[in-house]
């Protein structure tokens, strides 16, 4: 790890205090053009001592507003600090966990995942109207049955087709034969551009594409394509447990990652992480926005600095040997479940690298499902799965009451 580090609690905060400094005042400064202003110390308590070891609140505060994209041209100067802190996350994410090359790479921090998926949607829309003249009708977004929603919310918001791929029921992997037959079919229909959306771990079994098993298909076809990983859930966790996933900037067909912090990593709401490589984000310019400094390539406008300094926070927390002892804790958990289930004979899906552990839902029943919280595949009625997750807060004591409420049921 090149940039992942661990940094003692005060240079943290000494890193924040230099980065808040360079961060407009707006109390000390006469800053007359902006739409922008600190916390309304009216309502809240942005005074007292108790802020000194708070760095994060003091961001809050401060609200440094880190609209635009920071990895490319210029950018707002009045928050170069919350921006200097984004561009090192996004470097630990890019060049450490998915092996771009120093300066090969483009990103913001997003509102979420959501964000981030149809950002790449947006981009690669654009570029193949942009490269190649093609009309909505000549794209396709292929993804697996288990892809997360969001990805029909672009298609539907950019006016392009989507098709999803069944999935075996056991491993969850794609079907190849179908996804082959598929693209056949659409070609024939006169699709030319397609966009893959590859999972990082499934929101509901936590299963992990191949994302060779798309670019295979379209190399044979001839066809252009486009494939963009989501590891909203699993970004922060799949690359670290399994160190040589190949699920990265090496492979040349994989042009951009979604990565949310506000899953796996805990920090506050707002912090999807959308990556991609150099060249292609320019796509996306929104030439009409000349108020902002710089080029607006994002589909979120004004966005949170704190966000980005709380990201960073919790990185340089721990460093990159912390979070894997505590993503290793997390799965040691996970596969103490595992055991126990399979010593009930009881079925489920767990990819080993995962901390999601998804039961078949007859072993499982009502009041055990809604006692523990479990999460059903679909909420009509016909649910035939039930996902746990072994968040920070899921110990073995909590899995051990949810293990001796199914034996009981079970007879
Ligand atoms: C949660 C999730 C999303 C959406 O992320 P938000 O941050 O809720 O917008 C997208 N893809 C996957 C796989 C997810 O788990």
């Amino acid at each position: 790890m090149k940039y992942w580090k661990k940094l003692s609690q005060d240079k943290l905060i000494k890193k924040i205090d230099k980065a808040l400094k360079s961060t407009v005042d707006f109390q000390e400064n006469c800053y007359l053009g902006y739409p922008v202003s600190n916390l309304d110390e009216n309502v809240f308590n942005t005074k007292g001592s108790f802020l000194k070891e708070s760095p994060l609140l003091k961001s809050f505060i401060a609200n440094p507003n880190n609209i635009g994209c920071h990895t490319v041209g210029k950018s707002e100067s009045a928050f170069k600090g919350s921006q200097e802190l984004e561009k090192e996350v996004l470097q630990v994410l890019a060049v450490d966990i998915f092996k771009a090359k120093k300066n090969e790479y483009d990103g913001y921090i997003a509102t979420g995942g959501t964000e981030a998926n149809i950002q790449a949607l947006w981009i690669y829309r654009n570029l193949y109207k942009n490269e190649f003249g093609a009309k909505n009708e000549e794209m396709v977004i292929l993804s697996s049955e288990d892809t997360h929603y969001s990805v029909h919310k672009g298609s539907n918001l950019l006016s392009v087709d989507t098709v999803s791929i069944p999935v075996n029921f056991d491993t969850r992997e794609i079907i190849s034969e179908e996804l082959d037959a598929t693209v056949a079919k659409l070609i024939k229909e006169g699709k030319k551009y397609f966009m893959a959306i590859s999972n990082m771990a499934t929101t509901m079994f936590g299963s992990v594409d191949d994302p060779n098993v798309y670019a295979d298909v379209f190399l044979k076809y001839k066809v252009e394509f486009k494939i963009h990983i989501d590891g909203a859930f699993g970004g922060f966790i799949y690359p670290i447990s399994n160190l040589q996933s190949p699920i990265n900037f090496t492979n040349p067909h994989i042009s951009s990652i979604t990565i949310d912090a506000h899953k796996m990593l805990q920090a506050p709401y707002g912090t999807g992480v959308f990556l991609c490589r150099k060249n292609l984000i320019q796509n996306v310019l929104t030439k009409e926005a000349q108020y902002v400094d710089g080029m607006d390539l994002t589909l979120v406008g004004s966005r949170s600095g704190a966000n980005a300094i709380a990201v960073w926070m919790i990185l340089f927390s721990y460093g990159f040997y912390g979070w894997y002892e505590k993503i290793n804790t997390l799965l040691l958990r996970t596969n103490w479940l595992c055991k126990q289930l399979d010593a009930l004979n009881i079925t489920y899906y767990h990819d080993p690298y995962v901390n999601i552990v998804t039961i078949r839902s007859h072993h499982i029943t009502d009041k055990v499902a809604h006692k523990f919280g479990l999460v059903p595949d679909t909420h009509d009625g016909d649910c035939k799965w039930y996902k746990v997750i072994i968040m920070d807060h899921v110990e073995v004591d909590d899995l051990q009451k949810f293990i001796t409420a199914v034996k009981k049921t079970n007879k």
